[in-house]
């Protein structure tokens, strides 16, 4: 059996990553999501199991001590991370699934998944990430900064993606990670070919 197409989006926090992802899926229900785990405190709205696995610094530290993550990574103070097994389980059943996590955990994926495919998102501009974290009103002043900080380095590892693609609208950026994908599924895969020569 073919296996499945393992997506990774990432980008700087307020680049809209969680809304671009939102709307492919809701588009694509085929494409299962990989839910992280993370030691920070719900928003309102969030559920336990559905937007993350929200845990103790402690448990958290226990499912890295037993190999449970495929990578994670602190940012901005708290613990994300990728749960490896429905990943396996995912791609090995012919299921594609999508990854949303920030830029130094998609570097790690990358090494693991080298034939990923890997969607660097990106704001039109500086000011408008800040207008875009600043209007969530979820942030500190310090984590403001600390995120817009962040985002100018993020945005240079933005290089080492195999695509690029400007969130100017949700529609905009959503239609162009479906053509991605699109063409990702086209591409050459002479052990699964249905033809006999
Ligand atoms: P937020 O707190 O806004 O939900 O997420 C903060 C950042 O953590 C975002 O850039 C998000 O993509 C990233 N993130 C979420 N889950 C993971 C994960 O499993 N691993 C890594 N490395 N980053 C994650």
């Amino acid at each position: 059996m073919k296996q499945g197409c393992l997506i990774v989006v990432s980008g700087p926090s307020g680049t809209g990553k969680g809304t671009v992802c939102a709307a492919l899926l809701s588009a694509h229900p085929e494409i299962a999501y990989s839910i992280s785990a993370t030691t920070r405190a719900p928003r309102a709205g969030e559920r336990d199991g559905v937007n993350y696995y929200f845990r103790t610094k402690a448990a958290f530290e226990r499912m890295i001590a037993e190999g449970a993550l495929l990578e994670w990574a602190e940012v901005y103070g708290n613990y994300y991370g990728t749960p490896l097994p429905p990943i396996q389980e995912k791609l090995a059943a012919g299921q594609d699934i999508l990854l949303e996590i920030d830029t130094q955990g998609a570097l790690k994926v990358q090494e693991r998944f080298p034939d990923g495919v890997f969607i660097f998102l990106l704001p039109p501009s500086l000011e408008e990430l800040r207008r875009r974290i600043t209007g969530r009103g979820t942030e500190s002043e310090e984590s403001l900064a600390r995120r817009l900080a962040a985002a100018r380095d993020e945005i240079l590892l933005g290089k080492r993606y195999r695509y690029a693609v400007l969130n100017d609208t949700v529609e905009a950026a959503t239609d162009r990670i479906q053509t991605i994908l699109a063409a990702e599924r086209l591409r050459a895969d002479m052990d699964s070919a249905q033809f006999e020569l």
